[in-house]
């Protein structure tokens, strides 16, 4: 057993702990910062829109894939919309060569890596003892990024992505974002196939769903099997090349232990109303990194407006009683709203604009009825 006094100890080395971890470390060069978390080498495609005229690191750069100016959506009869974007890109990165790379410079720059789990943290009068494996930190602050429980009552974007490989080209040249039009999974909610044409030959396709419920994995794998049995042309064939699961918290959830400060989706980055994390863990990475510049105390940072988060909960509570009224909003939204506020609107930018723009075109009486219900 070794005992270490560290500084700051980050919990979990997924995207939001070692993105804080390096971002803390090159604000603050001599900071004694600790990652304790097994290397995380999930496979991990992760898509988000940014603005065409931000530049991204370098290191972001290298992880970026493919970029689209455009995208789609399809309604119950598969009848589809375009959005095209003039100021914002869909982008697609490999997760699993961001954390990789991230990890790497996090060495480069002298933070400490322990890639064994937390057992259990235990708070002292002016710290913390963080137990992992064979040893025990002695912490004056931390963050935790482990996964927070997600409450039976809170709505899941729960989905099974199955990267294919086709024989020959595909027909797919932007991503689509919503094809509603496969039979549903849940019955509470909403369900979705969602497409990335990742090359000419290779396409990630999920079915989603958003509901309270589970479902079982076999499920999502028919509706995908279904979705490419009426979208590829009869005699294609291909294979599968990678399999990719997840369920995301859309609403309150529970964390392991709400003493600590809390960063990535355990600090509330999930985008309530689509499960989306991506920019909201970078931006509260961003916040709480400037924060401890001014005041060396990390703490947990809201990731969206009080604006965004007020439309989310009256969102969800439609989501919850009027699923249907749900889908209406994003084909108003597909059909009736540009693709740059689309994209605003989603990773919560751009100010009032974008929201208003929203309300401007969503169908009115489900959403005010829900202003009213608890
Ligand atoms: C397959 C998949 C695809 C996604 N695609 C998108 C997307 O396209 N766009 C988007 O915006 N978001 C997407 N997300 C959502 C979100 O961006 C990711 O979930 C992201 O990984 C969240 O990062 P995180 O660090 O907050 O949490 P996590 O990735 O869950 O990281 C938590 C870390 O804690 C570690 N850990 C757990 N227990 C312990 C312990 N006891 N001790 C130490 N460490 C521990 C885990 O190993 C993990 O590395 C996706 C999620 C998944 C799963």
């Amino acid at each position: 057993m070794s005992t270490r006094q560290v500084e700051v100890t980050i919990i979990g080395a997924g995207i939001a702990g070692l993105s804080l971890a390096t971002q803390l470390k090159l604000d603050n060069p001599d900071l004694d910062i600790t990652v304790v978390g097994p290397v995380d080498d999930r496979n991990q495609r992760i898509s988000t829109w940014l603005p065409n005229a931000h530049d991204p690191s370098p290191l972001l750069r290298a992880c970026i894939d493919k970029h689209w100016g455009s995208w789609q959506f399809a309604d119950l009869v598969g009848k589809q919309h375009q959005h095209s974007a003039q100021a914002w890109r869909y982008v697609t990165l490999d997760g699993r060569r961001f954390k990789q790379a991230q990890a790497e410079l996090a060495d480069q720059l002298g933070v400490v890596q322990i890639h064994d789990s937390c057992h259990r943290v235990k708070g002292m009068g002016k710290g913390y003892q963080i137990f992992c494996g064979d040893h025990t930190l002695l912490s004056t602050q931390v963050v935790d990024t482990r996964p927070p429980a997600i409450p039976e009552s809170t709505v899941k974007q729960q989905f099974v992505g199955h990267t294919i490989v086709c024989e020959q080209a595909h027909n797919y040249r932007s991503p689509m974002l919503m094809d509603f039009s496969v039979a549903p999974i849940a019955n509470d909610g909403l369900t979705f196939i969602y497409c990335l044409p990742l090359s000419e030959r290779e396409l990630l396709v999920e079915a989603t769903t958003f509901s309270p419920t589970l479902q079982a994995q076999e499920d999502y794998e028919a509706c995908i099997e279904r979705w490419l049995a009426t979208h590829l042309p009869s005699s294609s064939t291909w294979r599968l090349s990678d399999t990719e699961t997840g369920v995301l918290p859309m609403g309150p959830t529970q964390p392991i232990n709400a003493d600590l400060v809390r960063c990535g989706i355990a600090g509330g980055a999930a985008r309530a109303s689509t499960g989306y994390a991506w920019h909201g863990t970078q931006r509260q990475v961003q916040r709480m990194a400037a924060r401890f510049t001014t005041s060396s105390t990390l703490s947990t940072l809201p990731s969206y407006s009080l604006r965004a988060r007020w439309m989310d909960r009256v969102f969800l509570r439609v989501l919850k009683h009027q699923p249907e009224s749900v889908y209406q909003l994003f084909m108003a939204m597909a059909r009736d709203l540009p693709g740059d506020l689309f994209a605003q609107f989603l990773c919560d930018e751009g100010g009032w604009t974008p929201c208003l723009k929203t309300i401007q075109v969503a169908p009115k009486r489900p959403f005010i009825r829900a202003l009213w219900r608890s």
